[in-house]
């Protein structure tokens, strides 16, 4: 039930930005997804397709785009690609890292510095990214 609840606020976020004359112009919605966002987004995809019908969107094109995931070292600023950083474990310590984020601090370093300080700034959430209309 998260994606249809996610897709839902999608879709209401995309008419609440736009002023509701303005949405049948609405050709195509450019949806982000982080890399690490824990949805099926099969399920989402679906979902969106299915609450958009009886919207003023029912005619736009969804069109999903996957954010990949950074982190960012907070002792030198050095900003990395999460999926290198996760290359060298185990699939066990992969899932660790999936279900308990904050454990990713014992596996990865800064690749700079070696700091464990480090936070993820992007991968994360779904938001839309572009909204394009007809001229
Ligand atoms: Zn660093």
């Amino acid at each position: 039930m998260h994606e249809w609840a996610l897709a839902k606020s999608v879709i209401d976020a995309v008419i609440n930005i736009e002023k509701e004359e303005e949405l049948p112009s609405i050709t195509e919605v450019v949806v982000g997804i982080g890399e690490l966002q824990d949805i099926d987004i099969d399920i989402f995809k679906q979902a969106i397709s299915d609450i958009k019908l009886n919207t003023p969107l029912n005619k736009a094109r969804f069109v999903y785009k996957t954010i990949p995931a950074f982190l960012k070292c907070n002792n030198c600023g050095h900003k990395w690609p999460y999926k290198k950083s996760i290359e060298h474990l185990s699939e066990e310590e992969r899932e660790n890292i999936h279900f308990v984020p904050e454990t990713a601090h014992i596996y990865i370093h800064c690749p700079v510095c070696g700091s464990m300080d480090f936070e993820m700034i992007e991968g994360r959430g779904v938001f839309i990214e572009e909204i394009k209309k007809a001229h």
